[in-house]
């Protein structure tokens, strides 16, 4: 005990830096655990619905447990800040949308992150948007829950579980390929790349 790190601090250690893409999707992953009345997830119990691919899927995924690789986070390629987590026992799903606000802070910040990210900062402005990004972390991080993101109840289909697949050698390359996923080219097995490859 005594050394044992705080989720925040095992957020930040699985996705490798402190940005405030992680901290919205810890706030996120917070709401949906407390409105689910759920523990992180351990087999597949919960699942995430996520609609976008930025920094907050990653604390979502250490947060809640669901990850991509069991298969219980589900993304949807919209581009939207919209999260839906369903319980499987219970059927019970929240839809979970952080709130906009200050619109003029976050202006002030994006330009400065593009010229940060740009390589075209000088080291006062990289201090200082190390500083403004710290500060709004924190914020995010404090903030009442209610005042960070809007909790919905709705009505969800449950996904089905993640299904565990034989696998087969493709002929092409010689890796192995989940059977649904391999193709038959000319009379043999092919992944998909190879079949893309060989097909004009
Ligand atoms: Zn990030
Ligand atoms: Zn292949």
């Amino acid at each position: 005990m005594g050394n044992e790190k705080t989720l925040w601090e095992q957020a930040v250690a699985f996705h490798g830096h402190e940005c405030t893409g992680l901290a919205t999707g810890f706030r996120v992953a917070e709401a949906a655990i407390n409105a689910l009345q759920s523990e992180r997830d351990i087999d597949e119990e919960m699942v995430a619905i996520v609609e976008n691919d930025s920094c907050a899927i990653d604390a979502i995924q250490v947060i809640t447990g669901c990850t991509f690789g069991k298969g219980n986070l589900i993304f949807h390629d919209y581009g939207k800040q919209a999260y839906t987590f369903i319980l499987r026992k219970n059927g019970k799903a929240v839809r979970i949308a952080p709130i906009k606000r200050d619109k003029e802070k976050q202006k002030d910040l994006t330009a400065l992150r593009k010229k940060v990210f740009s390589g075209k900062a000088n080291e006062e402005e990289i201090s200082l948007y190390r500083k403004k990004v710290k500060a709004a972390i924190g914020e995010m991080l404090s903030m009442p829950l209610d005042e960070f993101c809007r909790v919905e109840e709705i009505n969800c289909e449950i996904p089905e579980k993640a299904r565990i697949y034989n696998s087969v050698i493709c002929s092409y390359c010689g890796e192995t390929v989940m059977e649904p996923r391999a193709r038959i080219l000319n009379g043999k097995l092919a992944c998909i790349p190879c079949l893309e490859k060989h097909t004009p």
